[in-house]
């Protein structure tokens, strides 16, 4: 299946099945800046809840509101009981520290994935793994490469493809070419999470049957938006960008939403 048609199949089964419910799902977003790429994925979300018909509010705050202030914030949000699921959107300001807010949200209604505790998987790699299963990518035994060993992206990926009996190899800034090649030659299935455009493209030595990931978004010279691999490379399955991992994040922090509630 299309991811497009994967992620709508997957919302409107969550829409019957909130439908259902007496009380909706509620995911309460704190945001502290004033950043437009924040702004368009805050608005993301909120038009993803009300498609589903879960209950998706915004809490906005000034960007200078002081670090004791905010967890106090969150303090009352971890302890309202009509609030399944809290995030805080990133990035934070500089007088803000990301990591003690991150272990500020509760584990039980970080939906994000983020605290060291949190029930749940991160939202970019739960939404490839959900989807490589539903397409039957045989995760079992399979090579996998991942290339960027981000906190959010990378090494998540590689925790749950390792979770998920793959032989997971992670390459990075450091890695040397001839050896990105070595294990692109041998991998299955290959995630790029690099935030380079068209890092990968023709002359890496891909097996045909592989599957591709790719993860990145980047703003090219031509105003729009490319992954980190060429298209149409020579292989079985390659997620296009965009309209490709995006929806699959989107998509995991509704299921994880959905779990929260019923946790
Ligand atoms: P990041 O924090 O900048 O990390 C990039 C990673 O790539 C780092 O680990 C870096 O290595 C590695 N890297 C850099 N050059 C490399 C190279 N030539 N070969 C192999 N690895 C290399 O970025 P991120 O947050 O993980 O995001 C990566 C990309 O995914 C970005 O384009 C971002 O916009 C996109 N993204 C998309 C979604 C989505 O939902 N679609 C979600 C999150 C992120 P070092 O560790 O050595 O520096």
């Amino acid at each position: 299946m299309e991811i497009k048609e994967y992620v709508a199949w997957r919302k409107a089964n969550l829409k019957v099945e909130i439908e259902k419910l007496a009380k909706k799902p509620k995911l309460l977003i704190i945001q502290v800046n004033d950043d437009p790429a924040s702004d368009a994925y805050v608005r993301g979300k909120l038009k993803d809840g009300a498609e589903i018909g879960a209950d998706v509010q915004l809490h906005k705050l000034s960007p200078q509101i002081s670090q004791e202030d905010l967890f106090k914030e969150i303090e009352k949000a971890n302890a309202d009981p009509s609030v399944d699921g809290l995030i805080v959107q990133l990035p934070l300001p500089k007088h803000i520290s990301e990591a003690a807010v991150k272990l500020a949200v509760s584990p039980e209604k970080d939906v994000d994935g983020f605290h060291p505790l949190t029930k749940f998987d991160p939202c970019t790699p739960k939404g490839i793994i959900d989807y490589l299963k539903r397409e039957g990518f045989p995760l079992k035994g399979s090579n996998a490469v991942v290339l960027g060993r981000s906190e959010i992206v990378g090494k998540p990926m590689a925790k749950l493809l390792t979770a998920n009996d793959s032989n997971v190899t992670v390459l990075h800034s450091k890695s040397k070419d001839e050896d990105v090649r070595f294990y692109i030659a041998h991998a299955d299935l290959i995630v790029a999470a690099v935030g380079k455009q068209g890092m990968l493209d023709e002359s890496y030595p891909y097996k045909k049957e592989a599957w591709i990931v790719d993860v990145g978004i980047n703003r090219g010279a031509d105003g729009k938006l490319h992954g980190d691999v060429v298209p149409n490379l020579p292989v079985a399955r390659q997620t296009p960008v965009p309209g490709g991992v995006g929806l699959l994040t989107r998509l995991a922090l509704l299921e994880n939403l959905m779990e929260a509630y019923k946790k």
